[in-house]
Parts: C-alpha cells; structure tokens; sequence
C-alpha cells in the first residue's frame, strides 16, 4: 500500500539519533535546545519551546494565552481535532468559523460576519486559532487586522505547514500572530517520532511556555519567588506538565532540518503535477508569490457522489487514498458545539480524497496513481 505520508529517514538521521544513545543525557541535555534554535532560526521567530506533540504545543500555547473556563475559542472546522481539544483542556468553549471553499483554510470575510455577532452578544473570542490546512498559509494579514480590531489573540496551527512561505517570509515568524505551532508526526513535513515547537517572539510567553512543559518548575535562581535555602533549590511555581521532548527525538528533528527545503521542493514538484494533471484551474492558488504551500497533503476534489466509489477502488488498488477532515463538530465528543449549517466545510468534507504525496513518492509511482485516479472517475 502506497501510503497518503510517510517520512524520510537517512543513515544521517539514524546516526544522529544513535549518537545521543551513546552520550550522557537521553532527555533535558543539549540537544533540544540546538532543535528549537535551528527551528527558530529557520522561520525567523525568536523562541522555540521544543515539546513531545503538537497536541502538547497547542495545549500550552493555550494556557500562555491566559485562556480558561469563561473563555471562547475558535478555530477551523476542516482539522485534526487537536485543534479544538487544545482549548477545551482549558476549561475554555470552542465554536468553528467556516472555510474558503477552495482552500480548506479559515475564511476572514466569514470570520468578520462571526466577530460583528459575538461582539453585539458579548461572546468574543479570547483566542483564534487558524489551521494552515495542507500547508497553504491562511490569509493572515487579514486575521491580524481582524485580531487587532475585535481584540483577540492568535495561534496558528501550523502542524502542516513547516517550510511554508507568506509574502515571501517563513510560516512561524510570527508577524501575524502571538504563537505558532508545528507537529513533527512522522506524516507531518519533518519528524521526531512524536513532537511539536511552539514558537514566538514574546520572551515571557516562551518563558510561560517553557514551565508548562515541565511541571511548572524553575530551576533559575533569577526567577525564584522565595529564598533558596541551599543549592539543590528548584520552585514548582504554576501547574504544569511533562510535555518534554527527548534528546533522542530532537536529535532526530535536529538531522531533518537538513532536508528541509529540498523535501518542500520535492513536494512542491509531486503537487504541481497532481494539479497539472487532475484540476489545473487550481494551480494559480498553490503556486503564486503570495503562499507558498509545504504541501502536507494533496486533496483531490470529486463529487460526493463518487467518493465512496472512487475512495474504495484506489484503496483496492494499493493507494492508501484518506479523507482530511469530517468537520470537527460531527465528532460525537464536540457535538455539543455548534454546527456550522450548510457549511462549506460540509460540502468540502463530502467530495474530499487525500492522495499520496511525501517526498519520496517516486514519478513513476504518481504516474500509474494517475492512470488508476482517471479511470475510476470516468
Ligand atoms: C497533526 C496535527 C495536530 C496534532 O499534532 P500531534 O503532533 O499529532 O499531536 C494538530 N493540528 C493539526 C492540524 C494536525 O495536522
């Protein structure tokens, strides 16, 4: 079965990994901070606070927010349900702004319709959290604007979307927004096994973010609140988590950066033949000077009628096809939440088919999928 992701992994990577066996810290040693610095340098920002998912980044970008019980927040109903949970783990509410219908991402004109309301209502936002589905970056300098007029706070979920670019300048420098976030899942665009980075530029937000991955604990004496009362000292001063990621995984993470950009080129090139060949009327949206998408996923667009049929038939196939994503409030858990009614992220769920694409999906591969995928549409 020829799968929708899958990583890469060189001798260069196992070494790496291997070496950190070998030395004397397995977690807390000096790997991880040489992770979240290449990280921070790559995308611009000034802090990397490097934990074991990107569930875990979400959930403590969250709480640096100041976000809890009273609060809302909204995110994008075409996600992992990662997006939503994050804010629930608060204690905080959760409702869904619809999507454009051709990318997948947050839509702004839809989310201005949502603020006005809220707003007469007194139920704004605390905290929005845009998904950069399949790798193309939402329009945010639409969701600043937005951010700074109703006053709400910006994460963006970037889990697909390491490598991409907006108006030239790295997804993660945060330009646009307070925090943002990437996973390292081994489907996702680099990997450490399991793991996630948030980053900013706001010191006491990668401060607050560094504690709740650990408990709370600080072992900095300049930050004590009380007075040490001798050297093996340390202060628990918020609750917090074990949410750290392992030297052996950063270790991984830190090899993979390497390949970065050159696995976004080849990605960039399977994509633009999946556009080329199955809906060329979407290629100026993927490939302008504006975005540039990572190209997590390539999701092939048919009527719901077919889908079914066509899902079934690559899967028998050998195409590992999936579907990205049910609307998270048809998961029975957020059914409590709103629906969003007749919603483009229904119609975009109903005719959604992810198909391959990781960079070491070989043309001639793609070639015979794309025998296969013309075949069973006609
Ligand atoms: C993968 C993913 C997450 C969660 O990341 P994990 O590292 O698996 O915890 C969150 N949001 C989106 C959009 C994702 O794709």
């Amino acid at each position: 079965m020829i799968p929708y992701g899958r990583q890469s992994i060189s001798q260069a990577d196992i070494d790496a990994v291997v070496e950190v066996l070998k030395s004397d810290f397995l977690t807390q040693g000096p790997v991880v901070p040489r992770f979240e610095q290449a990280v921070a340098d790559y995308c611009g920002a000034q802090f990397g606070v490097a934990v074991n998912s990107g569930t875990a980044a979400l959930h403590i970008a969250c709480l640096a927010l100041g976000v809890g019980p009273g609060d809302w927040v909204w995110t994008s109903p075409i996600s992992f349900v990662a997006s939503a949970n994050c804010a629930l783990y608060c204690g905080a509410q959760v409702d869904f702004v619809d999507i454009e219908p051709d990318t997948g991402n947050m839509c702004a004109v839809e989310l201005e319709r949502k603020l006005v309301i809220a707003k007469r209502e007194g139920k704004l936002p605390k905290v929005v959290i845009p998904v950069h589905f399949a790798g193309l970056p939402c329009d945010m300098q639409e969701l600043h604007r937005l951010g700074q007029e109703y006053g709400f706070r910006i994460i963006e979920d970037a889990c697909h979307a390491l490598g991409a670019r907006y108006h030239g300048e790295p997804t993660g420098n945060g330009r646009y927004s307070d925090i943002t976030v990437f996973s390292f899942h081994p489907v996702k665009i680099i990997t450490t096994g399991e793991g996630g980075m948030a980053m900013t530029n706001d010191p006491a937000l990668a401060k607050t973010m560094r504690l709740l991955r650990s408990h709370g604990i600080t072992r900095e004496p300049e930050d004590f609140i009380n007075e040490p009362d001798g050297p093996w000292y340390y202060e628990q001063q918020m609750l917090g988590f074990n949410y750290r990621m392992t030297d052996i995984q950063a270790a991984l993470g830190l090899s993979q950066m390497e390949n970065l950009e050159n696995w976004i080129a080849k990605r960039g090139e399977i994509a633009r033949r999946y556009f080329e060949t199955l809906s060329p009327e979407r290629l100026p949206r993927y490939f302008s000077t504006e975005r540039r998408s990572a190209f997590h996923l390539y999701v092939h667009h048919v009527t719901p009628e077919q889908r079914r049929d066509i899902f079934q038939k690559l899967r028998e196939h050998g195409i590992g096809a999936n579907v990205h994503y049910m609307p998270i409030y048809k998961q029975p858990w957020h059914q409590t939440c709103h629906a969003i009614p007749q919603s483009h992220a229904d119609q975009f769920y109903a005719g959604a088919v992810t198909l391959p694409l990781f960079p070491g999906l070989m043309k001639q591969q793609q070639g015979e999928l794309f025998n296969q995928i013309l075949t069973d549409q006609s």
